[in-house]
């Protein structure tokens, strides 16, 4: 049996007649750039999200140096995040001349550890008064939101703003003090991606950036397009960061079907949680199923499983294992950022971050969509076993 990690011909084969049709729309009025198709996408995705703006932008990265930039980060600023994240949640702030300062992750969710966060906070403070820490941005991964709830009060003692990367996220619910909010909609600023991977992907790259501020909302609208409010007349230094007519007309079309997809990748994690546990693998510890932390019954998608993540023993000979049987799998992430090459003058070392370092070395992510059928579920438990035996 072949599986692949990700199907998204047969998504788009289920939509096509809407999607073609939106996309010669777009083509007739040869409006390419922005657009009224980008204006009713913002408005659509910050009323999905709840939050009181959304500024659609060129990628999920982008949308981070975007926020960045509109708090005013750069040279000698720092911003903390974790190591266990891709790549951009950090390299935007090392681009804007501003540091990354990293703090490790639970073992559990694999996001930020808001008591290893807290002690960190107290550490910078005793050691100088002048605090150049200006920001946290936590990352909802997998598609679980971070512990939101004890990061903002952190962010509230020591006066920080919150840049959520819900890059994986998207339409994942969180219990904000009682009230249950969307990842992206919980920090001063959410970030959005739109690459075709992500749980709501357009046909290239695109991303968004949600906030409730409007004054931040329309310092990155102007942002987006160099700085300019009016036609080549230059506030401040922006860029281009522009979102296609194209992807908007596409994202628009799939966002309906958002919340049935990731109800049914909600179906899909409990299926391989059952066969797992029939399986017996967890329980001699020789892989370990994601837990979805904030489960509650109010909480609808306390997890969109973006990827579903297992914990493996000999994680890499499984991988080539799974594959000889026609299985794809991924890893996110193989290496921690603080031991990247590219951030050796920050100075950390192996042993720096244990949790992440651990979470390197052990996770695999397994196909998890809603045309992934339950045979081909069976059949990937099945290989697990098997390679164990
Ligand atoms: C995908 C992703 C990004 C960047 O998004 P792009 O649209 O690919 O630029 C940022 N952070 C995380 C955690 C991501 O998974």
């Amino acid at each position: 049996m072949n599986i692949p990690f990700l199907d998204l011909k047969a998504q788009y084969k289920n939509i096509q007649k809407e999607i073609d049709k939106k996309i010669l729309d777009v083509v007739k009025t040869q409006r390419f750039i922005m657009g009224p198709e980008v204006e009713a996408l913002e408005k659509e995705m910050a009323s999905y999200c709840g939050s009181g703006s959304a500024v659609g932008v060129s990628s999920g990265s982008d949308a981070l140096l975007v926020s960045l930039m509109a708090l005013g980060v750069g040279r000698d600023d720092e911003v903390i995040t974790t190591p266990f994240t891709f790549f951009a949640t950090a390299g935007t702030v090392a681009r804007l001349g501003a540091k990354p300062v990293f703090c490790d992750i639970q073992r559990n969710t694999f996001n930020l550890d808001p008591k290893k966060l807290e002690s960190l906070l107290e550490s910078q403070r005793s050691k100088n008064s002048q605090s150049r820490i200006r920001a946290i941005i936590p990352v909802h991964l997998y598609g679980q939101c971070a512990e939101m709830d004890t990061l903002s009060s952190l962010a509230k003692d020591f006066q920080l703003k919150i840049i959520e990367d819900a890059a994986q996220a998207v339409g994942a619910e969180y219990s904000m003090r009682g009230e249950i909010k969307k990842a992206g909609s919980l920090g001063d600023l959410g970030i959005l991606s739109f690459f075709p991977s992500k749980n709501l992907g357009g046909y290239g790259d695109g991303g968004m950036v949600l906030t409730d501020d409007k004054e931040l909302a329309s310092q990155i609208r102007l942002l987006r397009v160099h700085g300019s409010e009016n036609k080549y007349h230059y506030k401040f230094v922006g860029g281009n960061f522009r979102l296609d007519s194209l992807q908007a007309a596409v994202l628009r079309v799939k966002l309906k079907y958002l919340d049935g997809w990731l109800e049914m990748k909600k179906e899909k994690a409990s299926h391989y949680k059952k066969l797992f546990w029939e399986s017996g693998l967890p329980q001699k510890g020789l892989i370990q199923c994601p837990s979805a932390v904030y489960r509650n019954g109010k909480v609808n998608h306390y997890h969109t499983y973006h990827q579903y993540v297992i914990r493996a023993q000999r994680r890499d000979e499984l991988k080539k294992y799974l594959k000889e049987k026609g299985i794809s799998t991924a890893v996110y992430y193989p290496r921690p950022l603080h031991l990247q090459e590219c951030f050796a003058y920050l100075g950390y070392r192996e042993g720096d971050f244990p949790e992440s370092e651990k979470a390197s070395s052990e996770v695999l992510a397994l196909p998890v969509y809603p045309e992934l059928s339950s045979k081909q579920q069976e059949y990937i438990v099945s290989r697990v076993k098997e390679f164990y035996r």
